[in-house]
């Protein structure tokens, strides 16, 4: 059997998803060869999988070591809802409970047992171990092991012990640390050295970076939580007390939100903490404590209310954002008090080494808040990855660069135009005088024989108010307040035409190009809001946390905030195409499934979504376009275009996919949408062996149906998704697929 296939089948039918991401693959070979592995990927990289997968392939188990409970049982969680058999032994259980599940670990249907590395000190559960079938031992968050962490685990050291106990069965070690003295200490500390590295650059390309006056936090706040509309932030603060004032703050103003600190009472605490976990409180405001334990997906923004100590912490604490590879902010609010309560700190120290080393650390965190290159560049740089990408695209030096545009001549056109009209007039007014406007004021005051009078073309009203709007911002002009708002000209602003100063601003920005910028920093995911219906996709969330409470597990266990989108995005209204839908994988689909499409078939109905025809279904699970929905244009035509261009030259799927930088299964739903074209590929290099092809084409008729799932299951795990659907396309091409 091709195990390249079956990996891939598992993937889709205990994971539920259709490509691996990255390294994965070649970790998981790596695994499954029976070699050691050390694996350096980012949070949200999906180091999991790697031991998850080959977990469910050997014939015996395999122990995860990890270093907190809460993490554990939330991994515990998310597979058995997944259907596969993982269990944890922890401090938390009676000796009752732990007896029942080495019971059941010893009828030998198990595959994933998580444990601390606490535990591994106690020969009770040394002898457990050697009574079992231990195909492997993954070591989670494996930078615990050393000193040089943040988070630096003397239990871990327990894993040299294990190592010689167990010499034949292989390790992998899986890190999200990006620091060059901690890698190579894990290696030396767990004898790696003939073990594969595999590592991964550190850049979070779904996370923005940007960076704030602090005196503009309270209103920038405000209108981060607006847009948030309940999804989860995390806002990190220096003392307990501004943790409870922010948060008494937000929930004055209507925000939900709760403190955390290690103040308040260890059930407070870890009531508020399960209250965000599970998305009952939208916000939590924090000091740095919080988030260790917290495997959160979803947090969709991070904000340090004060500057941190270390670009370090920095990256670690942002890092919390977005671990499901969706587009997530990180903001800074920066300012000099907060630079000099951390000097203060750093001063009390009292071993001089360790002050100027903390002073360094803090040093370096003050050029990244107050740089005026790329912050991404910034933070990779700090640990030793070249960056070398001009333009970001997703911190807010480089989106502001990307813009800057010379506004000299506009400007002095505006501030003209406000001297020539004797600086009585507002915004509005001027503008219109700019544009050549015919209003009725603007003749009768004669305003239309002025030298300015239509002189702008090239900028529309809206863009003509944003510039204003810089302007005031610079200083150049002043908003009167009196019976009319008045816009006056400063003495810098008339400074700047006396010595016809150059002056570069924002670009003005319509809807349009904050969608493009958008766009140009996300890689992989299709899915963004405005590709769904918002309130479609509340209502679906709303459903995961019922079944959520139901089921005593966090919302992120039932389905991820991408597998949620896909489902607001293609509204499916068949199990069928639900168990199409990236995240679903077999137990999933009959446990969620009905449940799913009941919600979206009431709301479908009340929102007048017309039916869906069985062509425009296997349309949609071929494009993921949106069923029954016109959705505006946005020049998917270019990409088709490129993808059809490197197919057409003949190269494979993997090959068109890595040069494109774009999943395998978005180059396939491409070339589907191709095929619906007047001009079809010629699909013949894509194809699987004749044999094969003629074994699925017999599936396609003998299972009944035009859906992949289904004649994959006919199939067999012999069959990988993509070959069938591959396939699929050219019988029908070739008119070769059965009717309905
Ligand atoms: P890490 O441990 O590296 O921080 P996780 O293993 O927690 O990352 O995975 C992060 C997210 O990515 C999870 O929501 C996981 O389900 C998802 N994920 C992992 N592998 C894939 C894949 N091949 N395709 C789609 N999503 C994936
Ligand atoms: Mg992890
Ligand atoms: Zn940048």
């Amino acid at each position: 059997m091709d195990t390249d296939a079956d990996t891939l089948t598992v993937l889709k039918s205990s994971f539920g998803y259709d490509s691996f991401r990255g390294l994965q693959e070649e970790i998981i070979d790596n695994v499954l060869a029976g070699r050691d592995s050390l694996v350096l990927m980012p949070t949200g990289a999906g180091k999991s999988l790697c031991y998850q997968l080959p977990a469910l392939m050997f014939k015996g188990i395999t122990l995860v070591i990890s270093p907190l409970i809460a993490l554990m049982k939330d991994q515990v969680d998310a597979l058995n809802v997944n259907g596969i058999p993982a269990r944890s032994i922890n401090s938390a259980q009676s000796r009752w409970e732990m007896e029942e599940i080495q019971g059941e670990i010893r009828q030998g249907h198990i595959k994933l047992l998580y444990a601390a590395p606490e535990r591994l000190a106690l020969p009770d559960f040394r002898s457990f171990l050697h009574s079992l079938d231990l195909n492997l031992i993954a070591i989670d968050e494996a930078h615990c092991i050393s000193e040089w962490g943040h988070e630096f685990r003397p239990d871990y050291r327990n894993l040299l012990q294990m190592r010689q106990d167990f010499p034949q069965v292989p390790v992998i070690a899986l890190t999200a640390t990006a620091t060059q003295r901690v890698r190579e200490d894990i290696i030396s500390q767990l004898d790696l050295h003939e073990g594969q590295v595999f590592l991964s650059s550190f850049n979070r390309g779904n996370l923005s970076y940007s960076v704030y006056p602090k005196s503009e936090s309270i209103s920038l706040l405000m209108s981060m939580m607006q847009k948030l509309k309940g999804q989860s932030a995390i806002i990190y603060c220096l003392s307990r007390r501004e943790t409870e004032e922010l948060a008494d703050g937000l929930k004055r103003r209507g925000f939900e939100a709760r403190p955390y600190h290690a103040g308040l009472d260890a059930q407070t605490r870890r009531q508020n903490q399960e209250d965000f976990v599970r998305d009952r409180v939208p916000i939590i405001v924090a000091t740095v404590a919080f988030g260790m334990g917290i495997d959160k997906p979803d947090v969709r923004l991070v904000v340090h209310n004060s500057i941190p100590k270390s670009l370090e912490g920095y990256y670690q604490e942002t890092g919390r954002a977005g671990r499901d590879g969706l587009p997530s902010e990180c903001v800074l609010f920066f300012g000099y008090g907060d630079k000099a309560r951390q000097d203060y700190f750093v001063n009390q120290m009292e071993s001089p080494t360790e002050q100027s080393h903390a002073r360094q650390k803090l040093s370096q965190m003050v050029d990244y808040a107050q740089s005026a290159s790329c912050r991404r560049r910034i933070l990779l740089e700090y640990f030793g990855e070249e960056w070398t990408e001009e333009n970001c695209g997703g911190c807010d030096v480089c989106l502001r660069t990307a813009d800057d545009f010379d506004a000299t001549e506009i400007s002095q056109k505006i501030l003209s135009a406000i001297i020539r009209t004797g600086e009585r007039f507002g915004a509005v007014h001027i503008i219109q005088v700019l544009t050549g406007s015919r209003e009725k004021k603007v003749l009768d005051l004669g305003h239309d024989r002025l030298s300015v009078y239509g002189i702008v073309r090239d900028f529309d009203r809206t863009e003509l108010r944003e510039i204003v709007g810089q302007l005031r911002a610079r200083g150049f002009l002043v908003r009167k307040e009196g019976e009319y708002a008045v816009l006056a000209v400063t003495p810098e602003g008339r400074e700047f035409l006396q010595q016809r100063k150059r002056l570069a601003l924002p670009r003005p920005q319509s809807p349009k190009d904050e969608e493009r910028h958008h766009r140009s920093r996300r890689s992989s995911e299709p899915i963004e809001s405005g590709d769904y219906d918002e309130k479609l996709f509340q209502e679906l969330r709303s459903l995961r946390r019922r079944l959520a409470e139901a089921n005593n597990v966090p919302p992120f266990v039932v389905f991820g905030d991408v597998t949620v989108r896909h489902i607001a995005a293609s509204v499916p209204l068949t199990l069928e195409h639900f168990a199409s839908i990236p995240g679903v994988g077999e137990v999933k689909l009959r446990q969620y499934g009905q449940a799913f499409l009941k919600v979206i078939q009431e709301y479908a109905e009340a929102n007048g979504l017309p039916p869906v025809t069985y062509d425009r279904l296997v349309r949609w699970e071929v494009g993921n376009e949106p069923v029954g929905r016109e959705r505006p244009s946005r020049g998917r035509g270019a990409t088709y275009e490129a993808t059809r261009e490197l197919l057409s030259q003949g190269l494979s799927i993997g090959d068109a996919a890595q040069q494109r930088g774009l999943a395998r299964t978005t180059i396939v739903g491409h070339l589907e949408r191709i095929s619906d074209q007047e001009e079809p590929l010629d699909l013949t290099h894509l194809l699987p062996s004749p044999e094969r092809l003629s074994e699925i084409e017999q599936a396609f008729h003998s299972c009944g149906s035009i859906f992949l799932r289904a004649v994959w299951e006919c199939l067999g795990p012999e069959f990988s998704y993509e070959e069938i659907r591959l396939a699929r396309l050219y019988l029908r091409q070739e008119g070769r697929l059965p009717q309905e």
